[in-house]
């Protein structure tokens, strides 16, 4: 019963969420990235884990110049 797929809900509005393309802006520079996102009410979740990937990701690039 713990083997079902793990599924996002809005913690507003209760949708499901789905995987939606959003843009990350940071360090003045904007990423496109795929995240659950509440296609009701727009709602991205965003893990703080993927977040900091994220960032850490981009400044690695930046320090590759
Ligand atoms: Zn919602």
């Amino acid at each position: 019963m713990d083997n079902v797929e793990r599924k996002w809900k809005c913690a507003k509005c209760g949708a499901e969420l789905v995987p939606t393309r959003i843009v990350f802006q940071y360090m003045g520079r904007s990423f496109g990235y795929e995240v659950p996102a509440c296609p009701n009410c727009g709602d991205a979740f965003i893990s703080e884990d993927l977040a900091k990937g994220k960032m850490a990701e981009v400044e690695s690039l930046m320090e590759d110049k």
